[in-house]
């Protein structure tokens, strides 16, 4: 058993803080919000006033925040994990950030003594609830072999993706595929409609073939083929427009830092920007083929 402090208990960080104290880990969590609490205290866990009351006593220390500006608060602010932390404790941050703010938190925690991953994940609520997700993981090798016993019960798949910020690096470069996957995917649909195609055969035959991609055989933009995914609920998220926006923008600003062309990661930015500003951004990203669809009315 491991005594690990779990911040930020929303739509990922609760189900995931959950998962570990199904597997006997002493978990205390911490959110601004009281209610995020309520499932990890339901499934044995504990929540407490303060970051420095969640951290006390704490081997690993991880974190699940909305973006960079509350990593760097939650980690390097006054009342911070940095100011409370008791020695020798592992820091894995897991939410999706830009690497520039990933490689400076890192680097003010490596001058305070302690080891500090960037592990953001992908496989959205339903993995985080079922434990599969993906975690990219950019740190030292010493300190991804402390975490991965602990990564391994939130998900499938644990990769040590390089140094500090490398994580990061691999979470943008794969939610602009999955931006750009999902608008091209909904695109497909829009036109086998109009092309008098139905999208049950459009379905059957690209999910089997070269069109195949995790947006059409998983998450499937159109009700109807694939039960679970957003489109057969009215596009509730799951993983919001927003937050698909987030990522959209953090390649590109990467892109923009280190030289690289990346038009469609660019257009898919445009187009997510338009479908948020029309007020879209609290449905799921795979609501924009409806948008695709109107678009085409
Ligand atoms: P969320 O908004 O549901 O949860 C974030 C939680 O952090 C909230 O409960 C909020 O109250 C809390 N919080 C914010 N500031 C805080 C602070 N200073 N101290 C303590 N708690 C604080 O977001 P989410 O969907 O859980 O996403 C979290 C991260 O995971 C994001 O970076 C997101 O990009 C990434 N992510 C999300 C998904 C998804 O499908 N939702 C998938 C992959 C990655």
């Amino acid at each position: 058993m491991t005594h690990i402090a779990f911040i930020g208990l929303g739509n990922m960080g609760g189900p995931m803080a959950s998962n570990l104290v199904k597997h006997g880990h002493h978990v205390v969590g911490f959110d601004l919000s009281t209610d995020a609490g309520a499932r990890l205290v339901a499934g044995g866990g504990k929540t407490a006033g303060s970051i420095a009351d969640a951290i006390d006593g704490a081997e690993i220390v991880i974190t699940m925040l909305p973006a960079g500006n509350q990593v760097e608060e939650v980690y390097t602010g006054a009342s911070g994990i940095l100011a409370h932390m008791p020695a020798g404790a592992l820091l894995i941050d897991c939410s999706t950030i830009d690497v520039a703010t990933a490689r400076s938190v890192a680097a003010v925690a490596a001058e305070k003594g302690f080891s500090m991953l960037d592990a953001p994940v992908s496989g959205g609520v339903t993995g985080a609830e079922a434990a599969t997700l993906t975690f990219m993981v950019g740190g030292t090798a010493e300190a991804f072999a402390k975490a991965e016993p602990v990564l391994d019960v939130m998900g499938k798949t644990v990769v040590h993706a390089g140094d500090a910020g490398s994580g990061q690096a691999a979470k943008i470069c794969n939610n602009m595929i999955l931006g750009v996957s999902m608008i091209a995917v909904s695109e497909a649909f829009a036109l086998a409609d109009r092309l008098g195609l139905d999208r049950q055969k459009l379905f059957d035959i690209s999910s089997q073939s070269s069109g195949q991609c995790w947006s059409m055989t998983t998450y499937c933009p159109v009700p109807g083929p694939v039960p679970t995914s957003p489109a057969n609920r009215h596009y509730l998220p799951g993983f919001t427009a927003a937050m698909m926006l987030k990522d959209l923008r953090l390649s590109q600003e990467a892109a923009k830092a280190s030289g690289s062309s990346t038009p469609l990661g660019g257009h898919a930015m445009e187009i997510y920007t338009r479908f948020c500003d029309a007020g879209n951004a609290g449905l799921d990203f795979s609501g924009i083929f409806r948008s695709i669809r109107k678009s085409a009315d």
